[in-house]
């Protein structure tokens, strides 16, 4: 049996009836851009969010790019994130001419670590991106308190986080901004791309939405430069009909979660320290991933390949290894957790929709790989 990192035919086979009629009728409708069907997904992801705003883009590296821009974050400032992420995250940064400083993880949550954040903030230093990786929150009470000691704007990558807790608290509702990606391969997912920014503040939102198209406000007047970071109404409807969805599929997730915990008790790859399983620190893991530590990581991956098993690194160079950021004269040493979480994670399937006999089968075949 094959078992795919991430399926979404069987996802789509329970949302069809609704999405279908939905794409035709925008389709007779010819309004594509904007519009009813995008406020309507605003309202509705930024209300699921718990924030008061919600602004649909192009995708979730415009949304960290619209964010910076607004804030008018560019040329001679730094902003804090993390090297373990999605090349996206520091990408935005260098692409507004600011510069990304990185700062280590917690190895535990392969969050950024609150206490090296604040060890790295200079008078340069004007925003602070903690990404929420693998669907789990980073300490946002201990990196809020260093941003409001040092005035950061805060910046959440809540790409792979939507719905994820941090002490009662949502992805995206808690920094001045949450950035959001509709990427299919996320736990909210449009066919195609898109992203949302959330906000708590009026002016924020209201300078998010003339940014997004041109800084245009009114027509064809111009105070801003922006750029087209428009949301299309075909996205949007998918969205929102997904959204109404997504509780049960990330509980779904979880349960697979708790399910995996079970498998690999049953065996002994956790007692003799082979492989570690991804802990859940007090908050709602939404499991964008399931990501563990493992020996022989590499050997592994080829091993579960060759028997239909799908699995993957993410992320397998950390960004101040990256050639990009050569010029950034960070050198191998400089993150060891970073590194070595690189060296040592690897991502199983945990989608919704898997079966347990699929999820077996994971973990039999990793056992047959240790010969346990
Ligand atoms: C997916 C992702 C992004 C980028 O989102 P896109 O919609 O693909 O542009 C940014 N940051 C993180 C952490 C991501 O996982």
């Amino acid at each position: 049996m094959k078992v795919p990192l991430l399926d979404l035919k069987p996802q789509y086979e329970q949302i069809r009836a609704e999405v279908e009629p939905m794409l035709l009728e925008i389709c007779a409708s010819q309004a594509f851009i904007l519009g009813p069907k995008v406020e309507e997904c605003e309202k509705a992801v930024a209300a699921y969010c718990g924030a008061r705003f919600g602004v649909g883009v192009t995708s979730g590296s415009d949304a960290l790019i619209m964010a910076l821009m607004v804030e008018g974050i560019g040329p001679g400032d730094d902003v804090i994130t993390t090297p373990y992420t999605f090349f996206a995250t520091a990408g935005a940064i260098a692409r507004v001419g600011a510069k990304p400083v990185f700062v280590d993880i917690d190895p535990v949550t392969f969050n950024l670590d609150a206490d090296k954040v604040a060890a790295a903030v200079t008078p340069r230093t004007k925003a602070l991106i903690p990404v929420h990786l693998y669907g789990q929150m980073a300490d946002m009470d201990a990196l809020m308190a260093v941003a409001e000691e040092h005035r950061l704007i805060v910046i959440e990558d809540a790409c792979q986080a939507i719905g994820a807790e941090w002490n009662g608290r949502r992805a995206g509702s808690v920094g001045d901004y949450g950035c959001f990606s509709f990427f299919p391969s996320k736990n909210l997912g449009c066919f195609g791309d898109g992203g949302m920014v959330t906000t708590q503040d009026e002016q924020k939102a209201r300078k998010l939405a003339i940014y997004r198209n041109h800084g245009m406000d009114p027509k064809y007047v111009h105070h801003v430069i922006g750029g087209n970071f428009r949301l299309d109404a075909l996205q949007a409807a998918v969205v929102s009909i997904k959204l109404r969805h997504l509780d049960q599929w990330t509980h779904g997730r979880q349960q697979n979660a708790v399910r995996y915990e079970v498998l690999f008790a049953e065996t002994d790859l956790l007692q003799d320290g082979r492989v570690s399983l991804p802990q859940k620190i007090g908050s709602r893991h939404i499991y964008n991933q399931f990501v563990l530590r493992a020996e022989r990581r590499d050997e592994l991956l080829a091993y579960l390949h060759e028997h239909g098993i799908g699995a993957e690194i993410y992320y397998p160079i950390p960004l101040h290894l990256q050639d990009s950021f050569r010029s950034l004269g960070y050198r191998q040493g400089d993150f060891p957790e970073s590194e070595r979480a690189a060296k040592e994670t690897l991502a199983l399937p945990i989608y919704p929709d898997l079966t347990s006999d699929m999820m077996k089968q994971v973990v039999q075949t990793i056992a047959d790989f240790y010969g346990v």
